[in-house]
């Protein structure tokens, strides 16, 4: 095999050029800002009943776009979607000590929603394929304290909602839908996230679309939609009644999105399928050149569904291939390969829940009277998804560089490099 030479040892990088920044926002997002700080109204909230209660102009128009895209009757728009997550554990109503099962390989957002309505958050393994929430672990890990399913659509496609809707069913819980790295993905005809009790997405920075900081929650429920508006805004100055039954969890925040943002989410909504259709054509690329290298495994996208790519995610044999995966990354990173993802998330592993210290040191919400005891955290917990954060995932950031068809080829390139002088990197002592 003549290769060059590795950058790695001293050869001139695959990648010579700086990928371009992704860059949604247009001068239609400028003159929508412009607008609104003309008005001088930021934000037309009002934390007491009335007429401000739900939010301004640009926040409704907003919310009445997203419903109608998503094809849902209610979508609600917050300042973050970690405040959406928060928000919706709130209204399904759980009691302290009530289990929510989620996935580890997520951002900690998913898990730390749950600890906010002083839930406990029960971690199942996931898909050695998909990467999603593992149906089957879900089952296992039911007890009669379990009110919920947190799935997460991961990397920018759906999980199993099928079968997480029969266990729902079976079981008598409710599901929340975390598609913050799906917006646009698809579910046969339906979008990813309106296919759980409450569903929604992220509108920060390093999402497909963004305004700065938001979220959008989305629902067909008129009572999970209602609790939801309650708790982005104070609910507890707001509810008028008595009613005990139904106004528990109402704890308000102020979860509440500016006009400035609302006006910046609404025109973002209309550049998703543009955004998605242009991530779906560089995945395409990079699987089509990719799929050749022995011990790599490209995305897997199961047969019904689309993916809309936040991450490319794949699978190394470092086993088969004889070299590790920090020699592989080292060497991908010395060809200038942009936006690589090794290994992602074990939420199980982290300290807070390892050593039980989300509020003060004292254990709570797990040693509560209300909480079961037999919670696990830690090692050997979700082999799956430890072995794939430790030893053989690798995923590529296509949401922050603009990945142009030229460019998808120059990381092909470098990728067929570091794959023809494996031999190299495999007797080279690291
Ligand atoms: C980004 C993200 C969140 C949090 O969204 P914010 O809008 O940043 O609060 C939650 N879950 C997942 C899976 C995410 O990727």
């Amino acid at each position: 095999m003549t290769a060059s030479p590795l950058a790695l040892f001293g050869g001139p990088p695959a990648i010579q050029t700086t990928l371009p920044l992704f860059n949604t926002i247009g001068d239609d997002d400028i003159a929508a800002v412009t607008d609104v700080m003309k008005t001088g109204v930021l934000s037309a909230y009002i934390g007491a009943p009335g007429a401000g209660f739900m939010g301004g102009p640009r926040v409704r128009a907003l919310e009445a776009e997203a419903a109608r895209y998503f094809g849902v009757k209610h979508a609600i728009a917050v300042n973050s979607w970690t405040s959406g997550l928060i928000a919706a554990v709130g209204a399904i109503g759980i009691e302290p000590g009530d289990e929510i099962i989620t996935t580890p390989w997520t951002m900690a957002a998913t898990a730390t929603a749950i600890l906010h309505f002083a839930g406990i958050p029960v971690f199942a393994d996931i898909d050695p394929d998909t990467f999603n929430i593992d149906p089957e672990s879900v089952r296992r890990l039911i007890t009669p304290r379990t009110r919920a399913i947190m799935a997460v659509d991961i990397f920018g496609q759906s999980a199993d909602m099928s079968a997480l809707n029969a266990i729902a069913k079976d079981h008598g819980l409710k599901i929340i839908s975390d598609t913050a790295q799906a917006p646009g993905a698809k579910v046969g005809d339906a979008y990813a996230g309106t296919l759980a009790d409450i569903g929604g997405y992220s509108l920060n920075y390093h999402k497909h679309i963004h305004c700065g900081e938001g979220g959008i929650l989305v629902t067909n429920d008129d009572r999970l939609a209602e609790r939801m508006c309650l708790i982005r805004n104070h609910a507890e100055a707001v509810v008028r009644t008595d009613d005990s039954q139904a106004l528990g969890n109402m704890l308000g925040f102020n979860f509440r999105m500016g006009e400035i943002e609302a006006a910046i989410a609404v025109g973002q909504i209309g550049k998703l399928a543009a955004r998605v259709a242009s991530r779906q054509a560089a995945a395409d690329r990079l699987s089509t050149a990719l799929r050749a290298l022995p011990g790599l495994k490209t995305p897997f996208t199961p047969q019904g569904l689309t993916n809309v790519y936040y991450v490319y995610g794949m699978v190394l044999e470092p086993d088969a291939l004889g070299v590790s995966r920090r020699r592989i990354v080292e060497a991908l990173q010395a060809e200038a390969v942009p936006g690589l993802v090794v290994g992602y998330q074990n939420l199980h592993l982290l300290p807070m829940f390892r050593n039980r210290i989300a509020y003060g040191t004292g254990g709570f919400p797990w040693t509560s009277p209300y909480a079961g005891q037999d919670v696990r955290y830690g090692p050997g917990l979700c082999p799956v998804a430890e072995k794939l954060h430790s030893e053989t995932f690798l995923g590529l950031n296509l949401c922050m560089n603009e990945f142009r068809p030229e460019d998808i080829d120059q990381v092909a390139a470098a990728f067929a490099k570091v794959w023809a002088n494996m031999d190299a990197l495999r007797t080279d002592a690291d």
